[in-house]
């Protein structure tokens, strides 16, 4: 019955196919491909895009297909879209001047946070993050998988959107905090005590629309009589696996924010796919991450824009997490650890360049290749969409983008992104 309804399927899409114009056809001119893929780049290449995806990576000089659109690119370095694995567009770089992160939840309208969550979204287009995993809406509910919807059907510029939706904590493991005990405050996450409530949430978010499901391992931290970071567990080891468990069993993936110690590993105890921040990994976690094939999604840049004053324990508690964040991936990199690029951007403004990740990854040790691989095939495996984004090449979604430089030269030179293709469209030339 099924392979019946197929093949009518397949007669029907035919036919239909026959009264339609053929896919627009654009060819670009590459002085230089980094495919997100190979080791090295390749000079002079012709990328023939059909509709919205990429037909033929070749050698320049081959025929160009009758009324295609030619770009000239020829000048200029061309890489795949890229991905930014960790990104919070219902956030924008809150100035505690301005009533911080509490007035969020506080006193603005979700439509007003959800027109804010649009423009971020436009932002990481132009930068050319052509594909976002957003880690969670900070208390604006289902707030993305509405900007995801309104993406998809053509509405508003933006990239293609992995969403976790409300993110999951416990009791005492999240903000708005600080208020009266007798005043119920809104939380930027949902919170759950026990497997059962943990495997609930887990449901719900997955039934209205989550990609992934994103769990706060650890919360508060602070630095030690003995001048180490300390950060507070959340859920128990049996909440973790209540979760992991539900949510594999939709196919989907868990990402858990973890910065250190007791939380950081019963995440990876727990089974979950990708640990987020990981600000210090201890060789016990690195080698399990490597035996379990568990990435490390690292965002190094938003923890230099955090700093209270030097002498107060928030002081001292945000250059420990400087000192401690590089040499954790350098660690884990060295260890082979599967890596995709994150940024945590909206914990900095939207304003500020994505890109600025990348040199630290290479100060800390990766090769500019690998940075780039990390926001690209590596990210793209690690999103379930190997050789589908992430790639040029024969087959994967026209996302493309071009900057003037050589980036494996110096790094610097992907935030000065001059060309965006995503889906066969172009949104910057
Ligand atoms: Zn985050």
């Amino acid at each position: 019955m099924r392979r019946a309804l197929a093949a009518v399927s397949f007669l029907f899409a035919a036919a239909s196919g026959l009264g339609q114009a053929p896919a627009a056809v654009t060819v670009i001119r590459a002085g230089t491909v980094i495919d997100g893929k190979s080791p090295s780049p390749r000079r002079d290449q012709v990328i023939v895009v059909r509709g919205n995806r990429i037909e033929s990576v070749g050698a320049a000089g081959g025929a160009v297909p009758a009324g295609a659109t030619v770009i000239d690119l020829s000048k200029a370095t061309v890489l795949p879209g890229m991905i930014d694995a960790h990104t919070h567009i219902f956030l924008q770089g809150e100035d505690p001047a301005e009533g911080g992160y509490d007035i969020q939840l506080l006193k603005y309208p979700i439509a007003y946070r959800a027109a804010r969550a649009a423009v971020a979204a436009r932002r990481a287009l132009e930068q050319g993050f052509t594909t976002i995993r957003d880690v969670e809406t900070e208390g604006a509910g289902y707030g993305d998988v509405g900007i995801k919807m309104a993406i998809e059907q053509g509405h508003i510029p933006g990239p293609r959107m992995f969403v976790v939706t409300r993110a999951i904590s416990t009791t005492g493991g999240y903000p708005l905090e600080g208020y009266a005990p007798e005043i119920v405050v809104p939380k930027g996450a949902q919170i759950v005590d026990g497997p059962v409530e943990a495997r609930k949430a887990a449901r719900e978010q997955l039934d209205n629309g989550a990609d992934w499901i994103k769990v706060y391992m650890t919360h508060r931290s602070w630095v030690d009589a003995a001048g180490n970071l300390v950060s507070q567990p959340t859920l128990t080891l049996d909440e973790i696996k209540a979760i992991v468990d539900e949510t594999h069993g939709w196919g989907k993936k868990v990402a858990c924010h973890a910065y250190n110690g007791v939380g950081l590993h019963r995440a990876l105890d727990g089974g979950c796919d990708s640990i987020e921040h990981g600000l210090e990994l201890d060789d016990a976690a690195v080698q399990q991450m490597v035996k379990q094939g568990t990435w490390y999604c690292p965002t190094m840049s938003v923890y230099y824009t955090h700093n209270e004053p030097p002498d107060t324990p928030g002081g001292k508690r945000d250059r420990k997490r400087v000192a401690l964040h590089g040499p954790s991936l350098t660690k884990a990199y060295k260890a082979g650890v599967k890596i995709a690029f994150g940024t945590d951007v909206g914990g900095f403004p939207w304003t500020d360049p994505i890109a600025a990740e990348f040199p630290r990854m290479v100060e800390f040790g990766m090769t500019p290749m690998d940075a780039i691989r990390s926001a690209t095939s590596a990210a793209a495996e690690m999103l379930g969409m190997s050789g589908q984004i992430g790639v040029v090449a024969p087959g994967a979604y026209a996302d493309i983008v071009a900057v003037p430089g050589d980036p494996l030269k110096d790094v610097k030179e992907l935030s000065k992104v001059s060309f965006v293709m995503k889906d066969g469209k172009v949104y910057k030339n």
